[in-house]
């Protein structure tokens, strides 16, 4: 069995077929997703969906790119007010993209910040987003000692897996590790523990090769998985059985 971490069950390019979509996840042996809240706004759409699957988990928190519409008074009490709900397992998506920066750095540092002060407080794991951004990302959940949680869709380079392992997070890997010129990310998944990696899609963005351009799927973790397997020297079957345990010892709120 195989967890999709990482996904956006609830973006427009899974309006019209979503029930598919799962079914053709759960014939690839994806068993549990976990969809991940970009907007807070966004919220209880998500959490409809994972009330309509049982095997549907999902996260609350506003992308960086977002961050300078989620800096407002209350915005705290609002994260903690949203994951309340039972299938809420994680903050998230929050951190830092200076790749696009769409929203303003001290805008994202601070949405950053108050994400973590909430996964702490809830004592839920962050599901942290980073690009170009290694050295804000790493002060920054420097700052909270108890900060825990996952670095998704990891696309940075050995320097940063390795002091994110030191503080004790989780290292996601996406198609990414597919791409043809991605020597680097395979180094870096070469070296990562295997009791700290979990495996996604980061649907419907980034679909893994031969399927790159299309709409990503969750069906498709199972082709990072086996990307992995073949890195890693790995059965296929110990890489689905070890990122399963992973992601729920990360994930404990079940
Ligand atoms: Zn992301
Ligand atoms: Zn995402």
């Amino acid at each position: 069995m195989l967890v999709d971490s990482h996904c956006h069950l609830n973006f427009p390019e899974f309006k019209d077929d979503l029930d598919a979509v799962i079914k053709r996840a759960e014939e690839k042996g994806v068993k549990t997703f976990l969809t991940i809240n970009t907007k807070l706004s966004e919220a209880k759409d998500i959490q409809k969906i994972a009330d309509h699957y049982p095997n549907v988990f999902c996260t609350v928190g506003a992308h960086p790119h977002d961050a300078i519409d989620h800096n407002y008074e209350g915005v705290y009490e609002d994260l903690i007010k949203l994951a309340q709900h039972p299938k809420v397992v994680g903050i998230g998506e929050t951190g830092l993209d200076y790749y696009y920066e769409n929203s303003p750095r001290a805008e994202q540092i601070e949405s950053f910040r108050t994400h973590i002060r909430a996964s702490i407080e809830l004592d839920l794991p962050l599901v942290i987003h980073t690009r170009d951004a290694d050295e804000d990302t790493l002060t920054t959940i420097k700052e909270f000692p108890k900060a825990k949680g996952v670095f998704h869709c990891f696309s940075g380079s050995r320097d940063l897996a390795k002091a994110a392992l030191d503080l004790g997070f989780y290292i996601s890997f996406s198609g990414i590790i597919t791409f043809k010129k991605a020597d680097d990310l395979r180094e870096v998944a070469s070296f990562v523990p295997m009791d700290r990696v979990l495996v996604e899609t980061d649907s419907p963005f980034l679909a893994p090769i031969p399927h790159r351009g299309a709409r990503n799927e969750p069906a498709y973790t199972y082709i990072t998985a086996m990307k992995l397997s073949e890195i890693k020297g790995i059965s296929l079957e110990d890489i689905a059985r070890q990122t399963t345990l992973n992601f729920f010892k990360l994930f404990n709120r079940f």
